[in-house]
């Protein structure tokens, strides 16, 4: 392997998640098209988790790059405030057109954890403008991730969060499990008998828990959820930040339980990957509840580079290739085929779980994963084992044959971890 680039060490750059006394060198990335990564050194690996669930058009697709050309020739950025541009408020109205039900009212942000906390102020200044300060309290599940800052750390399960750090600081969250069957719903309903009157919101990753060990739940939980929260009056916000855009197989995860959310969270995939960009959605009923002549019930919320113009471009053209490529229909082909050959691993020795939804695969061990990284970086392809499981999220746009390769080395290198007395032990198992 050649000599890394004169520009790559670890001198002045803090990396996410990583115990810097340790960290491996990361993987010098001169350019990327498509599902390929280019290295500084000429190697080039395919990508299969599109750079945190991000790239679902793959790389610099040329319609995005034209667009986020054009935009930032005539106008980069504007502030959000007195002023307009087109991008954000044609963007806002085809979000609104896409999303089910009365779900209208587009509050943009520049990422996921930050339109979280959107949501979650939404959520408390809702009942608060509504007469009930009371509830200010909120819900969320176990194994659940909503984001790193503060308020998102909060409704996070403490064992994905990892925020052990800032007990004490984090207010403590109402954790309960999915109500994925009779059992769970009773124990669920019980809890929020008594804890409803103090409570705002009740906040879920639709059909799949991402960051939490991409553990995934049916349709029917998800609808469980929408009575659950009618019956105690709460509002629902769905965090689709990582299930958004086509992931689980239609465009948005709550189409496929028939409900609507009173909020939903949206970023990851909004722009295809190439710039940082959210969005707090909510619904007619939630928007009403600010209206009023007291300036108070106004939103107070507006950070600097919101709506900004590039990004907003981007995801107008990332909305153009959902309407105007067969995205879903490449999603459940690549469903077909994750499903088809992910499957052997679970005969293995160690393999705890084989599960597909959309275009995810996931291979849960019964050990730490991210020891495996090594051995993909060796065959060329790009993945990220994390906790004790060995995922691929693909950028849509993948062809058979190199989805194949990603599905070959799961089996080669799982299988190798088996045969060997799957024994990894390690650090870094995170994200
Ligand atoms: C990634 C993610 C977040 C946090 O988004 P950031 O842009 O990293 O702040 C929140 N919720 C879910 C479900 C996510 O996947």
């Amino acid at each position: 392997m050649a000599e890394p680039p004169n520009w790559l060490n670890l001198d002045h750059v803090w990396l996410p998640y990583a115990q810097m006394a340790d960290a491996p060198l990361p993987l010098p990335v001169v350019s990327a098209s498509g599902v390929r990564l280019r290295l500084a050194d000429g190697r080039e690996f395919i990508d299969g988790i599109s750079s945190w669930w991000t790239a679902c058009h793959g790389y610099a697709h040329p319609h995005i790059v034209a667009a986020v050309q054009k935009q930032a020739a005539q106008l980069p950025h504007v502030m959000f405030a007195g002023l307009a541009h087109e991008p954000a408020y044609t963007l806002a109205a085809r979000l609104a057109a896409k999303l089910p039900g009365d779900l209208g009212r587009v509050f943009f942000s520049e990422s996921g954890s930050v339109s979280v906390e959107i949501a979650l102020k939404m959520a408390l200044q809702y009942w608060r403008n509504c007469g009930e300060p009371q509830r200010r309290g909120v819900l969320a599940f176990r194994h659940g991730y909503h984001g790193d800052t503060f308020m998102t750390m909060a409704v996070t399960d403490p064992d994905v969060g990892m925020h052990e750090a800032f007990r004490g600081i984090v207010p403590g969250a109402l954790l309960a499990d999915l109500p994925r069957d009779e059992a769970s719903a009773a124990a669920l309903d019980e809890l929020l008998e008594r804890e409803a009157p103090r409570l705002a919101a009740v906040i879920v990753e639709p059909l799949v828990q991402g960051a939490g060990g991409m553990r995934m739940h049916d349709a029917a939980t998800l609808a469980r959820l929408r009575e659950t929260c009618d019956r105690h009056r709460l509002l629902l916000i769905l965090d689709e930040i990582m299930t958004g855009f086509g992931r689980t197989g239609s465009l948005f995860a709550c189409e496929q339980a028939g409900m609507v959310p009173d909020i939903v969270c949206l970023s990851k995939a909004l722009s295809g990957g190439t710039l940082p960009l959210a969005a707090t959605v909510a619904r007619e009923h939630v928007f009403a509840a600010f209206l009023g002549s007291e300036f108070e019930r106004a939103l107070m919320h507006g950070p600097t580079f919101m709506a900004n113009a590039l990004a907003c471009a981007a995801a107008n053209a990332s909305l153009d290739l959902f309407e105007g490529a067969p995205r879903l229909a490449q999603v459940a082909a690549i469903e077909r085929q994750l499903a088809r050959d992910l499957e052997p691993c679970r005969a293995l020795p160690g393999v705890r779980d084989v599960r597909v939804k959309g275009a995810i695969g996931v291979v849960e061990l019964d050990a730490p994963a991210a020891p495996l990284r090594a051995a993909f970086a060796e065959r060329g392809v790009w993945l990220r084992p994390f906790g004790n499981i060995v995922y691929l999220m693909p950028p849509f746009v993948i062809d058979p044959a190199d989805l194949d390769t990603l599905t070959a080395a799961v089996r080669e290198v799982v299988g190798e971890w088996s045969r060997t007395g799957h024994a990894a032990k390690g650090s870094g198992d995170v994200v």
